[in-house]
């Protein structure tokens, strides 16, 4: 008789204690980037699936950047990838922390460091999960495929990005990624990101006569940037159908981000100015300034809404010479909240955590949007305590580290035919 997922599960629960040192053993690898060097973590990742039975291959767009593929199933049927980074953030002033960095510390209820969130907990997660399913023999119906990278945090073009226009995402039906999230959402969706440049052209003249002579192209540009604002007019357009991670989602934005009317961030454009540069000289009336803008689109948002917006925004400023260039790069993007993916791992989420587990779209974008692409049903889920992501005193509950490697057991499970 083969085995049951609820042996499978006991086999996971008698073994809590090794996951809680594989999460351990990754944070006591220090992989910052762009600081670090990526090769031992990489050849740890690779041991231990080999230790676990499961064949790994390293590939690499950069040596020092290596990635690590993995497969276990059939060639047939559903196909699932489990995704994760290697590296994190530099842990910066180390005076700062209060605990090393680098020294995997458990405590009773806690596991410490740099990475422990974002995401060596979900890594090792993933590859617990991969490993127990794979040890027990149960036939799958499908296959799971393994993506760790070790470029996400300085760029990203050595890792998910590229493995994908490698072919090594073709074929697969689902994805999750365990980036780090609330152990109340999964995410869905995100917004799309794109850049904006608006150039003012004017005349030169002595600075001392700046009142009289010359056109300032610093104060021409700012015409048009104290409205830029405006693009936020510009709304999301949502399927019926998906009305529910609509709601899910400006509820989490307001709980989570506490300014008044921010929810709206989730279905609007949002426009930032980050960048400006202009002039030349003090004593000189500028004659150039560019500014940059940061574009976010949410899902179903028209590109040529906003570019028709951003011309009436500088007819209305009056500075009509001000010139445009819109470089498209992402679109909003999002896997249906009746995915099979979404509501698998939303079930085992809500037994497992007894609270009510909400799919919702980010305001910001990942590397999840380059499955979606490519029409993959891609899911974010992961361990944190995200106060110290990208910060000082970062830190995972152990409570959700096992969590999150059960729930994505027992989903594998299900969408894998194991029952
Ligand atoms: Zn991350």
């Amino acid at each position: 008789m083969s085995i049951t997922k609820t042996e499978i599960m006991e086999q996971a629960s008698r073994r809590s204690s090794e996951l809680i040192e594989l999460t351990s053993q990754l944070i006591r690898i220090n992989s910052e980037n762009p600081t670090g060097s990526q090769r031992p973590v990489i050849d740890f990742v690779k041991q231990y699936l080999e230790d676990s039975g499961i064949a790994a291959t390293e590939i690499a767009a950069n040596d020092e950047f290596p990635c690590i593929l993995a497969k276990i199933g059939s060639d047939e049927g559903y196909s699932i990838i489990l995704n994760g980074h290697v590296d994190v953030v530099p842990a910066g002033d180390l005076s700062k922390w209060e605990f090393d960095p680098f020294g995997g510390e458990v405590t009773e209820k806690r596991i410490l460091g740099r990475g422990t969130s974002d995401m060596k907990a979900g890594v090792a997660g993933i590859l617990f999960a991969m490993r127990l399913l794979n040890e027990s023999g149960a036939e799958l119906t499908g296959n799971v495929r393994l993506h760790i990278v070790s470029d996400e945090e300085s760029g990203g073009q050595y890792g998910t990005k590229w493995l994908l226009t490698e072919g090594h995402a073709d074929g697969a039906d689902a994805c999750i990624v365990a980036e780090p999230t609330s152990n109340y959402t999964i995410e869905i969706g995100q917004k799309g990101s794109n850049e904006l440049i608006l150039k003012a052209h004017g005349t030169p003249a002595h600075g001392s006569l700046g009142n009289y002579k010359g056109d300032n192209a610093i104060l021409k540009l700012g015409k048009v940037l104290s409205h830029i604002g405006e693009l936020h007019e510009i709304q999301g357009k949502f399927p019926q159908e998906e009305a529910q991670a609509l709601k899910n989602s400006r509820l989490i934005a307001a709980d989570k981000l506490e300014t008044p009317g921010i929810e709206n961030v989730i279905d609007h454009v949002t426009a930032s100015v980050g960048l400006i540069s202009g002039g030349t000289k003090l004593n000189v009336v500028p004659d150039y300034c560019e500014a940059r803008v940061d574009i976010r689109l949410p899902i179903g948002a028209d590109e040529a809404e906003v570019e028709a917006k951003i011309q009436s925004i500088i007819a209305q400023s009056g500075a009509l010479d001000v010139e445009y260039e819109i470089t498209w790069k992402a679109t909003g993007n999002y896997t249906p909240i009746n995915a099979p993916i979404v509501q698998t791992v939303k079930k085992h989420a809500e037994a497992l955590w007894h609270i009510d587990v909400l799919p919702a779209y980010q305001w910001a974008s990942s590397d999840a949007r380059y499955y979606r692409e490519m029409g993959i049903q891609t899911i974010q889920y992961g361990p944190s305590n995200t106060e110290g992501i990208h910060s000082y005193n970062e830190t995972v509950d152990i409570e959700d580290v096992l969590n999150a490697s059960q729930i994505y057991l027992m989903s594998l499970c299900d969408l894998l035919g194991v029952n």
